[in-house]
């Protein structure tokens, strides 16, 4: 299969999603993950319609994305992996969307460089539903106080939660508490869902799910 069939077969799959839990067509919004891949790979992909990019790397994004975006200035950038403080200023110029918010100090250098810059971003707290030693992401009992932070502290618009779950777990439960944590804070978007598990997300109340190998293929 080429990466424009997988690609219309993971649409397909989304929208049958939709259908069997009674949601609206498209309510459901697909973050095309395109790490890894050039932009050979990728312009296919913007060709049949997709507006939606995720990359996982600031400087990865660089070496593609500025010359992407000068040819379709309808792509919609989101970075989805996690981000230093130093880089800041770069991601804010060249992404459209930070999925990672996940600490005070990411959150501050963002607004800083979103006021700097004159530009809005779509931002997400990412939540470490696992509690991974190792993965990034806001506590779940944090995430209350934390999105309190960003919207009273610094002005800051969070429009939804975003989590990766372990990778040797059913992510079910992972998801409802996304679902659950998201509604508690009064935030509509909800970011989870990759290629292995997309469909459960969506049952499970996903509005953005992040699909890379099921489009592009298996990465190296
Ligand atoms: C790579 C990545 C994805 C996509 O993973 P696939 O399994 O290739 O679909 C989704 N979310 C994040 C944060 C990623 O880094």
């Amino acid at each position: 299969m080429t990466a424009i069939e997988n690609y219309e077969a993971v649409l397909a799959d989304i929208h049958k999603a939709e259908a069997e839990t009674g949601r609206k067509s498209d309510s459901v919004k697909l973050v095309a993950v395109s790490k890894t891949y050039d932009e050979a790979a990728i312009r296919p992909i913007i060709e049949t319609g997709q507006k939606i990019f995720g990359e996982n790397r600031v400087q990865e994004a660089y070496g593609k994305w500025p010359v992407l975006k000068a040819e379709n200035d309808e792509i919609e950038l989101h970075l989805i992996g996690p981000l230093q403080s130093n880089k800041a200023e770069e991601a804010v110029k060249l992404f459209d969307a930070i999925q990672s918010i996940d600490r005070e100090k990411i959150a501050r250098a963002i607004s800083k460089e979103m006021i700097k810059q004159k530009k809005s971003l779509k931002l997400f707290v990412q939540v470490n539903t696992g509690l991974e030693e190792q993965k990034s992401g806001v506590k779940p009992s944090e995430v209350e106080v934390f999105i309190k932070f960003c919207q009273n502290e610094l002005n800051l618009g969070i429009c939804g939660l975003m989590c990766i779950p372990p990778v040797n777990e059913n992510p079910g439960p992972h998801f409802a508490l996304l679902k659950k944590l998201a509604n508690e804070c009064g935030l509509s978007e909800i970011s989870c869902g990759m290629s292995g598990d997309y469909e459960t997300a969506i049952m499970m109340g996903a509005t953005y799910v992040r699909v890379g190998s099921a489009i592009f293929g298996q990465r190296n």
